[in-house]
């Protein structure tokens, strides 16, 4: 009989255990393998969609503060696809006795903004249960920490009515109620909007109409559907009642302090008070239009007139103010507003304010820009005094600390109505000048905001 090897295992049983324990080594290994392999696999289709993603949606850096807007998106119930004004209430049927409405309009993101590698970063919250105008929109501030740590600042904003990218020229004017605003310039009273905001961020488009897109969307401005709807309200008053209107356009900008006639080859003209505490700009072009058409035409010719300064002039049209003055007055008293301004009436006035955010980068600019910008500076922090002493109802108005106040002068007085319209552009880059913008037209009229961090 063998005896075993001394020290060793038996000769049969020891070499099938080694065997086994191999065998399930080779499978640990394997099975190891295998899931490094799979979280491989899962972290690069992670990275892939994340890269789309990002290609997307503003780059990869950016993907974290993009999914920080999402998580408060999904945590405040804002559905994906933004929603829009469904009338019939406006603006003017909210509850109560204020003459401002301030309200704020996002501008959809634009292909240049993508290519930048922006993301958007304001959030329009649906309106509430019961209502049909929104009433609130989010800043979202991104910050880097210097240890690289990524964290957000959501600023919250209340207005009379907050518009997302989705509404179009159309829904803004019936939401700020302009059919309203249009009657109570046709009973004799000023009408006045205001559009407000950083250059790029929507004014124009607004005021005059994305070019190259037709009716419905946002192929007219406020400028066409109000005068369309003015003479549609002419014509009403004309077979119900028998009285005749006269319809009178002036259209003016506002340029380093200085007024120049749009429909008169940006002609210089003065600003003159009289006695009676009247205000009128001398040797004003006014013309006698017949329909909107007409209209159009004069808005063209002087949008051109703008768009050809501003290219010697080095983008003029984005520091100038635009005032399209559009006046109804009986029919009788139309020979006299064409001689002197003067024969009452009511007057609508539709204002493109020049860029903000010149009030806010004097420092980089060279002397006569920062004269430039403080101007506009000073004429905007004007208007806001004026709106809110009209709003207030005081007898004292500060129009005088501006060329833009004093020749709106008549806009601030007696039971005048006013809509502000703060024109956002929702890309990051953006943020400061739309916070600046926000918090401004908070200030026109004390609405609410308030901020809070999320890391
Ligand atoms: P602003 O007058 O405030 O300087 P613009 O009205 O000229 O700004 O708009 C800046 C850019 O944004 C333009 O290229 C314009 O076509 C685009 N834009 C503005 N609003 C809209 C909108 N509602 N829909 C699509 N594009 C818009
Ligand atoms: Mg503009």
């Amino acid at each position: 009989m063998l005896s075993p090897p001394p020290g060793g295992a038996p000769v049969g049983g020891a070499p099938k255990r080694g065997a086994t324990g191999v065998v399930s080594t080779m499978m640990e290994m394997e099975r190891k393998r295998e899931e490094r392999r799979a979280r491989m696999e899962e972290e690069r289709k992670r990275r892939d969609v994340d890269a789309a993603e990002a290609a997307d949606r503003g780059g990869v850096d950016s993907l974290d503060f993009i999914r920080m807007i999402d998580a408060y998106r999904a945590a405040k119930g804002v559905p994906t696809e933004p929603t829009c004004w469904a009338g019939p209430r406006t603006v003017w049927d909210l509850p109560t006795r204020s003459k401002i409405r301030v309200c704020v309009r996002k501008r959809p993101m634009l292909s240049r903004e993508r290519e930048r590698r922006e993301f958007d970063s304001l959030t329009v919250h649906p309106p509430g249960p019961g209502s049909e105008l929104a009433h609130s929109t989010t800043v979202h501030e991104n910050k880097l920490r210097v240890d690289t740590s990524k964290s957000l600042d959501n600023h919250e904003f209340q207005f009379d009515a907050c518009f997302s990218e989705r509404d179009t020229n159309t829904h803004i004017f019936g939401a700020v109620g302009m059919p309203q605003m249009i009657d109570h310039v046709l009973a004799g009273h000023s009408a006045t909007v205001f559009c407000f905001g950083q250059t790029g961020s929507g004014k124009t488009v607004t005021m005059m109409g994305l070019s190259g897109q037709h009716d419905g969307a946002d192929g007219t401005g406020l400028y066409g559907l109000a005068t369309r709807a003015l003479f549609e309200r002419k014509a009403a008053a004309q077979a119900a009642g028998g009285y005749r209107l006269a319809v009178l356009i002036s259209f003016y900008e506002i340029y380093r302090g200085c007024v120049r006639d749009l429909l008169n080859r940006r002609q210089r003209l003065n600003v003159r008070d009289d006695a009676k505490g009247r205000t009128w700009i001398a040797g004003l072009t006014i013309t006698r239009v017949d329909d909107a058409t007409a209209v159009e035409t004069l808005i063209q010719a002087a949008h051109a007139a703008r768009a050809t300064s501003a290219t010697a002039a080095n983008a003029t049209s984005s520091r100038s103010h635009a005032v399209l003055q559009v006046r109804a007055c009986l029919d009788a008293d139309a020979e006299r507003a064409l001689a002197n301004g003067g024969g009452g009436g009511g007057k609508l006035c539709l204002v493109d304010l020049a860029g903000s955010e010149r009030a806010s980068d004097a420092a980089s600019a060279d002397q006569s820009t920062r004269i430039e910008g403080a101007e506009i500076n000073k004429s905007l922090l004007c208007l806001k005094e004026c709106i809110r002493a009209l709003d207030a109802g005081q007898r004292h108005t500060p129009f005088r600390g501006s060329k833009l106040t004093h020749v709106l002068r008549n806009s601030f007085m007696g039971d005048a109505r006013t809509v502000m319209i703060a024109n956002v552009a929702p890309g990051s880059a953006s943020v400061e000048n739309t916070l600046n913008s926000l918090r401004y037209a908070a200030r026109v009229k004390d609405m609410s905001q308030s901020g809070e961090a999320v890391d």
